[in-house]
């Protein structure tokens, strides 16, 4: 009997602190940066055969058709709406005209992923310079305080 209640207290508090810990460390972009650079390393080395629909070619993972809505707002909210290179305003409320880019920091070139943890928030001139290399600029990291 106490048994099954601790293993439901459990389940219920590893539930709860998986998803806080998912809401502070997506707010980590160093973090996300290295987390996504081991992801890569481990993307190189998978049996593209074995996921012929994931791949693109070997190391490379294809490219989603869209992104969904709920990911475009969480990297724009983390991100503070602002370019993640240049520190442009892409609220829309001074700015009008920016065309907002979601990035992959690591390209799906370089094996990088399709989560939501690998994405930022560029400017079109910034996305554009990027192309396909890897871009994180710890410069641009703002804290809350
Ligand atoms: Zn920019």
């Amino acid at each position: 009997m106490h048994v099954r209640e601790l293993d439901e207290l459990l389940s219920d508090a590893a539930f709860r602190v998986a998803d806080a810990a998912f809401h502070m460390l997506y707010a980590d972009r160093p973090f996300l940066y290295a987390f996504q650079l081991l992801v890569s390393r481990r993307v190189r080395q998978i049996d593209l055969s074995a996921y012929p629909e994931v791949f693109l070619r070997p190391g490379v993972l294809r490219r989603p058709n869209s992104l969904p809505a709920w990911v475009k707002r969480a990297v724009f909210h983390r991100d503070r709406g602002r370019c993640q290179r240049c520190a442009t305003d892409l609220t829309g409320v001074a700015i009008t005209n920016e065309t907002i880019r979601i990035d992959h920091i690591v390209p799906l070139a370089e094996s990088g992923t399709n989560d939501p943890t690998n994405f930022q928030l560029l400017c079109e001139k910034c996305n554009l310079d990027k192309a396909a290399s890897i871009g994180f600029d710890e410069q641009r990291v703002h804290t809350y305080w």
